[in-house]
Protein backbone atom coordinates (compact mmCIF):
# COMPACT_ATOMS: atom_id res chain seq x y z
CA UNK A 1 0.00 0.00 0.00
CA UNK A 2 1.48 3.38 -0.93
CA UNK A 3 0.75 6.10 1.57
CA UNK A 4 0.80 9.47 1.19
CA UNK A 5 2.39 11.35 4.58
CA UNK A 6 1.41 15.03 4.51
CA UNK A 7 2.20 17.49 7.44
CA UNK A 8 1.34 21.64 8.29
CA UNK A 9 -0.41 22.10 5.15
CA UNK A 10 -1.23 25.78 6.94
CA UNK A 11 -4.38 27.11 5.03
CA UNK A 12 -2.04 26.64 2.20
CA UNK A 13 -4.50 25.23 -0.18
CA UNK A 14 -2.59 25.88 -3.95
CA UNK A 15 0.17 24.05 -2.39
CA UNK A 16 -1.89 21.15 -1.03
CA UNK A 17 -3.65 20.82 -4.59
CA UNK A 18 0.10 20.56 -6.17
CA UNK A 19 1.25 18.03 -3.92
CA UNK A 20 -2.54 15.59 -4.27
CA UNK A 21 -0.93 16.09 -8.25
CA UNK A 22 1.95 15.45 -7.84
CA UNK A 23 2.00 12.20 -5.55
CA UNK A 24 0.45 10.26 -8.35
CA UNK A 25 -1.68 7.15 -6.98
CA UNK A 26 -2.07 6.21 -3.34
CA UNK A 27 -4.16 4.35 -1.36
CA UNK A 28 -3.92 6.21 2.11
CA UNK A 29 -3.53 9.49 3.68
CA UNK A 30 -1.42 10.06 6.98
CA UNK A 31 -1.61 13.82 7.53
CA UNK A 32 0.56 14.67 10.83
CA UNK A 33 -1.31 18.19 12.11
CA UNK A 34 -1.38 21.73 11.61
CA UNK A 35 -3.93 21.81 8.78
CA UNK A 36 -4.85 25.55 9.65
CA UNK A 37 -2.96 28.36 10.52
CA UNK A 38 -0.46 30.79 8.67
CA UNK A 39 -2.47 30.60 5.20
CA UNK A 40 -5.80 32.29 3.58
CA UNK A 41 -7.41 28.52 3.19
CA UNK A 42 -8.22 27.00 6.35
CA UNK A 43 -11.62 26.01 5.43
CA UNK A 44 -10.86 24.51 1.51
CA UNK A 45 -7.93 22.59 2.79
CA UNK A 46 -9.78 20.82 5.64
CA UNK A 47 -12.80 20.12 3.00
CA UNK A 48 -9.96 18.78 0.49
CA UNK A 49 -8.61 16.53 3.52
CA UNK A 50 -11.68 14.94 4.66
CA UNK A 51 -12.08 13.70 1.03
CA UNK A 52 -8.95 11.95 0.82
CA UNK A 53 -9.03 7.81 0.70
CA UNK A 54 -8.62 5.76 3.94
CA UNK A 55 -7.42 9.10 6.13
CA UNK A 56 -5.44 9.03 9.54
CA UNK A 57 -5.17 12.87 10.63
CA UNK A 58 -4.23 13.98 13.54
CA UNK A 59 -4.57 17.59 15.15
CA UNK A 60 -1.53 19.93 15.63
CA UNK A 61 -0.58 22.98 17.69
CA UNK A 62 -1.82 25.50 15.36
CA UNK A 63 -5.18 23.85 15.26
CA UNK A 64 -5.08 23.66 18.75
CA UNK A 65 -4.89 27.17 18.84
CA UNK A 66 -7.41 28.15 16.11
CA UNK A 67 -9.53 26.25 18.50
CA UNK A 68 -8.58 28.39 21.53
CA UNK A 69 -6.96 25.02 23.35
CA UNK A 70 -3.44 26.87 23.36
CA UNK A 71 -2.69 30.14 25.08
CA UNK A 72 -2.26 32.50 21.64
CA UNK A 73 0.47 34.21 24.29
CA UNK A 74 2.41 31.17 23.66
CA UNK A 75 3.24 31.54 20.14
CA UNK A 76 5.21 34.68 18.47
CA UNK A 77 3.35 37.60 17.27
CA UNK A 78 2.55 36.96 13.79
CA UNK A 79 1.47 33.03 14.21
CA UNK A 80 -0.84 35.26 17.16
CA UNK A 81 -2.58 37.80 14.15
CA UNK A 82 -2.89 34.45 11.44
CA UNK A 83 -4.29 32.32 15.09
CA UNK A 84 -7.15 34.91 16.05
CA UNK A 85 -7.81 35.31 11.54
CA UNK A 86 -8.25 31.80 11.60
CA UNK A 87 -10.24 31.53 14.55
CA UNK A 88 -12.97 34.19 12.62
CA UNK A 89 -12.58 32.23 9.50
CA UNK A 90 -13.09 28.60 10.75
CA UNK A 91 -16.95 27.64 10.45
CA UNK A 92 -18.50 25.39 12.63
CA UNK A 93 -18.54 22.55 11.00
CA UNK A 94 -14.59 22.97 10.18
CA UNK A 95 -14.05 23.52 13.43
CA UNK A 96 -16.09 20.23 15.33
CA UNK A 97 -13.47 18.43 12.15
CA UNK A 98 -10.18 19.69 13.92
CA UNK A 99 -11.73 18.31 17.55
CA UNK A 100 -12.33 15.66 16.69
CA UNK A 101 -8.80 14.72 15.74
CA UNK A 102 -6.43 13.11 17.95
CA UNK A 103 -3.04 14.01 19.20
CA UNK A 104 -1.12 10.51 18.48
CA UNK A 105 -2.12 6.94 16.98
CA UNK A 106 -0.47 4.27 16.12
CA UNK A 107 -0.64 2.42 12.96
CA UNK A 108 0.59 -0.80 11.74
CA UNK A 109 4.27 -0.39 13.40
CA UNK A 110 3.97 3.02 13.17
CA UNK A 111 3.75 5.88 15.75
CA UNK A 112 2.29 8.88 14.65
CA UNK A 113 2.56 12.06 16.51
CA UNK A 114 2.44 15.93 15.14
CA UNK A 115 5.67 17.09 17.41
CA UNK A 116 6.85 13.92 19.22
CA UNK A 117 5.78 11.24 20.46
CA UNK A 118 6.88 12.20 24.12
CA UNK A 119 5.01 15.49 23.83
CA UNK A 120 2.44 15.09 20.81
CA UNK A 121 1.10 18.72 20.15
CA UNK A 122 4.44 20.89 21.01
CA UNK A 123 7.56 19.55 21.20
CA UNK A 124 9.78 19.47 17.95
CA UNK A 125 12.51 16.46 17.26
CA UNK A 126 15.22 18.42 15.43
CA UNK A 127 18.29 17.12 16.79
CA UNK A 128 20.08 13.69 17.74
CA UNK A 129 19.77 14.70 21.67
CA UNK A 130 16.10 14.99 21.49
CA UNK A 131 15.66 12.18 19.36
CA UNK A 132 16.98 9.94 21.60
CA UNK A 133 14.87 11.43 24.45
CA UNK A 134 11.84 10.27 21.98
CA UNK A 135 13.17 7.04 21.19
CA UNK A 136 12.25 5.50 24.74
CA UNK A 137 8.90 6.81 23.99
CA UNK A 138 7.67 4.63 20.87
CA UNK A 139 6.93 1.30 21.13
CA UNK A 140 6.66 1.08 17.26
CA UNK A 141 9.83 0.20 14.98
CA UNK A 142 8.64 3.34 13.28
CA UNK A 143 7.53 7.15 14.14
CA UNK A 144 6.26 9.91 11.94
CA UNK A 145 6.20 13.46 13.14
CA UNK A 146 5.91 16.64 11.26
CA UNK A 147 5.90 20.41 13.21
CA UNK A 148 9.31 21.52 12.53
CA UNK A 149 8.65 21.74 9.21
CA UNK A 150 12.05 20.24 8.01
CA UNK A 151 12.22 16.59 6.27
CA UNK A 152 14.22 14.88 8.56
CA UNK A 153 15.23 10.98 10.03
CA UNK A 154 16.82 9.76 12.76
CA UNK A 155 18.14 6.15 12.89
CA UNK A 156 19.07 4.03 16.33
CA UNK A 157 18.81 0.73 15.91
CA UNK A 158 18.64 -1.31 18.87
CA UNK A 159 22.34 -2.37 19.40
CA UNK A 160 23.12 1.66 19.01
CA UNK A 161 23.07 3.94 22.24
CA UNK A 162 23.14 6.99 20.01
CA UNK A 163 20.39 8.52 17.16
CA UNK A 164 22.24 9.76 14.32
CA UNK A 165 20.60 12.09 11.32
CA UNK A 166 20.34 10.35 7.74
CA UNK A 167 20.04 12.22 4.89
CA UNK A 168 18.45 10.69 1.83
CA UNK A 169 18.35 12.24 -2.38
CA UNK A 170 15.07 13.52 -3.44
CA UNK A 171 12.94 11.08 -5.05
CA UNK A 172 14.63 7.67 -4.28
CA UNK A 173 12.93 4.92 -2.11
CA UNK A 174 15.18 4.78 0.82
CA UNK A 175 14.71 1.48 2.93
CA UNK A 176 13.22 1.87 6.34
CA UNK A 177 15.26 -0.34 9.04
CA UNK A 178 14.20 -0.22 12.75
CA UNK A 179 14.07 2.07 14.11
CA UNK A 180 13.62 5.62 13.17
CA UNK A 181 11.79 8.98 13.43
CA UNK A 182 10.99 10.69 10.46
CA UNK A 183 9.70 13.88 9.21
CA UNK A 184 8.09 14.51 5.58
CA UNK A 185 8.57 17.95 6.00
CA UNK A 186 5.97 20.76 5.58
CA UNK A 187 3.35 21.36 2.58
CA UNK A 188 2.19 24.83 3.15
CA UNK A 189 5.28 26.71 5.03
CA UNK A 190 8.70 24.64 4.12
CA UNK A 191 11.31 25.75 6.60
CA UNK A 192 14.64 24.28 4.97
CA UNK A 193 15.10 27.22 2.47
CA UNK A 194 13.48 25.27 -0.16
CA UNK A 195 10.10 26.98 -1.03
CA UNK A 196 8.99 23.77 -2.59
CA UNK A 197 5.76 21.54 -1.11
CA UNK A 198 7.20 18.70 0.87
CA UNK A 199 5.79 15.10 0.90
CA UNK A 200 6.33 11.73 1.45
CA UNK A 201 5.40 8.20 0.18
CA UNK A 202 5.69 5.40 2.03
CA UNK A 203 5.35 2.26 0.89
CA UNK A 204 4.42 -0.29 3.30
CA UNK A 205 4.73 -3.44 1.33
CA UNK A 206 8.66 -2.53 0.43
CA UNK A 207 8.96 -0.63 3.60
CA UNK A 208 10.58 2.19 2.02
CA UNK A 209 10.20 6.47 2.28
CA UNK A 210 10.37 8.48 -0.60
CA UNK A 211 10.54 12.16 0.14
CA UNK A 212 9.17 14.64 -2.29
CA UNK A 213 9.28 18.57 -3.39
CA UNK A 214 6.82 19.92 -6.00
CA UNK A 215 6.70 23.61 -6.84
CA UNK A 216 3.53 25.55 -6.84
CA UNK A 217 2.39 29.08 -7.49
CA UNK A 218 3.53 30.64 -4.36
CA UNK A 219 2.58 34.63 -5.89
CA UNK A 220 -1.07 33.38 -6.18
CA UNK A 221 -0.86 31.98 -2.28
CA UNK A 222 0.99 35.66 -1.48
CA UNK A 223 -1.96 37.52 -3.14
CA UNK A 224 -4.71 35.74 -0.81
CA UNK A 225 -2.45 36.23 1.80
CA UNK A 226 -2.16 40.31 1.90
CA UNK A 227 -5.96 40.22 0.55
CA UNK A 228 -7.12 38.50 3.68
CA UNK A 229 -5.45 40.79 5.85
CA UNK A 230 -3.62 38.52 7.22
CA UNK A 231 0.62 39.46 7.98
CA UNK A 232 2.50 40.21 5.34
CA UNK A 233 5.46 37.94 6.72
CA UNK A 234 3.24 35.02 6.27
CA UNK A 235 3.72 35.81 2.43
CA UNK A 236 6.85 36.56 2.05
CA UNK A 237 8.59 33.74 4.36
CA UNK A 238 6.53 31.58 1.41
CA UNK A 239 9.55 32.43 -1.04
CA UNK A 240 12.88 32.08 0.86
CA UNK A 241 11.17 28.58 2.29
CA UNK A 242 11.55 29.15 5.80
ZN1 LIG B 1 3.26 23.77 11.74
Amino acid sequence: MRVLVISDIHANLTALEAVLTDAGTFEAVWCLGDLVGYGPDPNECIEIVQTLPNLNCLVGNHDHAALGMIPIARFNQDAQEGIKWTMEALTDEHRDYLKSLPAIITLENFTLAHGSPREPIWEYILDVHLADANFAFINTDFCLVGHSHLPLIFFRSNHQAYSIPIAIQENEPFELRPRMILNPGSVGQPRDLDPRAAYAILDLEEQTWELNRVSYDITDVQLRILQSGLPERHATRLVAGW
